[in-house]
């Protein structure tokens, strides 16, 4: 059957709807994927989110490990509270990752990708997030790049300490450049009620790290995507009794999409043609150098 391209209608002002994340598995590893859910496809331009772990390490092993594989049509966002990682691609980049960085990856035409799990030295963990942004039409065919910020900006407001990941935040702002406006922050939320100040023309939406908020009186868990709608100039955050949030935003995004295993596209012509690309190694997802594993195949 032929899928048809769709998009989820963002709400015209606040609301509060709490949708179960699926459970999912990545390379034997079971992640709480909030996005994208049947009944709300994307937050903004933001298109797929997993939050994996916390879980174990023990020393002498590594976590993390995904083998080469390609993307098109979407940038990839990750975000790690423990554990580390090595990124390479098919453009050369070899880039470690630790908590506090993020790494960005706008795949646009195409792009492959590696991740590879550092060998633990001691008894460790892994937690963190896996975020995709879909590229919009006039970004989505260019040439793939990547960034690396090593520093993001921080700020401290009353029971709440903000790192900006992309976006801005009471003015700090990160230097993640977005195809189009965006936002997401990592969030500290204290015991009792705090204020985080958040762009009125955005919808938003949350997903608990660690911990537990209260959102309006709803409590919201690890495992929960809460949708808070738009027209919001403030998300008020009662840590339960204390919690980590990821904080997702953006001008919605009006252009229906076809996700198929790790490509973002418009239609199945364009969704076989990627297969195709990717299984004939045409050229077109590049190689990706010195990565440990076989490219994964999809079929
Ligand atoms: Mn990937």
């Amino acid at each position: 059957m032929r899928r048809k391209p769709s998009r989820s209608e963002p709400a015209a002002g606040p609301v509060l709807q709490v949708h179960r994340s699926r459970t999912a598995s990545v390379e034997g590893s079971s992640v709480r994927r909030a996005l994208p859910h049947p009944l709300r496809r994307t937050v903004g331009a933001w298109c797929f989110l997993d939050h994996f772990g916390p879980a174990p390490v023990p020393a002498g092993t590594r976590s993390l490990d995904v083998a080469p594989h390609p993307h098109c049509g979407l940038a990839t966002v990750t975000w790690l509270l423990q554990g580390q990682a090595v990124h390479r691609d098919s453009l050369g980049s070899v880039q470690p990752i630790r908590p506090g960085q993020l790494n960005w990856m706008s795949a646009g035409h195409g792009i492959s990708h590696a991740e590879e799990g550092v060998l633990a030295q001691e008894d460790g963990a892994v937690h963190g997030v896996q975020l995709w942004v879909a590229q919009p039409e006039h970004t989505r065919h260019t040439a793939a790049r990547f960034e690396h910020h090593a520093e993001l900006p921080h700020l401290d407001l009353p029971g709440l300490h903000v790192s900006v990941l992309v976006g801005s935040c009471a003015g700090e702002r990160s230097p993640a450049r977005a195809d189009t406006p965006l936002f997401a922050a990592d969030v500290l939320v204290a015991q009792g009620s705090h204020g985080l100040p958040i762009d009125p023309d955005f919808e938003h939406a949350l997903v608990v790290l660690e911990g537990a908020v209260q959102l309006e009186g709803t409590r919201v868990e690890p495992g929960e995507l809460a949708y808070l709608g738009r027209r919001r100039r403030e998300l008020v955050l009662t840590g339960a009794p204390e919690a980590r949030v990821m904080v997702i935003g953006g001008e919605p995004l009006d252009e229906p999409l076809l996700m198929g295993w790790n490509f973002v596209v418009r239609d199945e012509d364009e969704l076989e043609a990627a297969y195709r690309s990717w299984e004939t190694d045409d050229g077109r997802f590049g190689t990706v150098n010195g990565a440990r594993g076989e490219r994964i195949l999809p079929r």
